[in-house]
């Protein structure tokens, strides 16, 4: 190896971030605080085979509004080789009704699929020499997703850190708040939530039904406030 790899101008970019913008709440509040930040921001979206493409067209949306550089990067061919098997986001399996922690949600479980977009995000990192690799995990979701669990992204940030000759950071601020915590974020930072897609269906109008607009819906409520997004049903008294 040779030492000039770690010379200062040979490394990163200060400032210079990759973002996980996947189009949903979480995600975009996060690419606010980094537009507060005054970060030099290029986002990143998956297409991995979802039933819908709501999400990404926020995403895309966000990143024209803002003026970032933005890549969709579709993984759909991994998808309909049978990878990720039969979840319920991107095969004919349907989208359970309810809680977002209750069990019948795992069938939302895309196999690894945060490790794999991890992987890609830091290799485009490593290409930009951008110092960060930010993505929107959140407590919320660790009781079902077992990709967003603090000793799996604490193992990751390690990896970041030696995947390239020089450090990389992996920051997920959010890791140890909740939804609501988030809602309450980016309310101050004036996030358009009504240019933000969380439903697993791809309606004309969020369901209000899945645990995902479950969540969200409860996110909201939890800070007094009104999600701008319509949605096809909302039970009564329960936001
Ligand atoms: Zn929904």
């Amino acid at each position: 190896m040779n030492s000039s790899h770690f010379d200062n101008d040979e490394s990163f970019i200060k400032n210079r971030v990759v973002l996980i913008l996947s189009g949903g709440l979480d995600s975009t509040t996060l690419l606010y605080r980094l537009l507060r930040e005054k970060k030099e921001i290029y986002c990143l979206t998956f297409r991995y085979g979802q039933k819908h493409v709501k999400e990404v067209q926020f995403a895309a949306k966000n990143c024209e509004k803002f003026n970032l550089p933005h890549k969709i990067i579709s993984l759909e061919k991994i998808t309909k080789a049978g990878i990720f098997g039969a979840n319920a986001l991107t095969s004919e399996t349907k989208i359970p009704h309810g809680e977002y922690d209750d069990e019948s949600m795992m069938d939302t479980v895309v196999p690894n699929r945060n490790m794999i977009m991890l992987s890609l995000a830091l290799a485009y990192a490593i290409s930009i020499r951008a110092e960060s690799v930010y993505y929107g995990a959140h407590s919320g979701d660790h009781a079902i997703y077992p990709d967003c669990r603090p000793e799996f992204v604490s193992v990751m940030q390690q990896v970041a850190k030696l995947c390239h000759y020089w450090p990389i950071k992996l920051e997920v601020p959010y890791l140890n708040i909740s939804k609501a915590d988030i809602v309450k974020e980016g309310l101050e930072l004036n996030v358009d939530y009504s240019l933000t897609w969380t439903c697993y269906q791809g309606g004309e109008l969020a369901c209000g039904q899945c645990g995902s607009c479950d969540e969200r819906l409860k996110a909201f409520a939890a800070n007094n406030a009104v999600d701008p997004l319509s949605y096809e049903v909302i039970k009564k008294g329960e936001y």
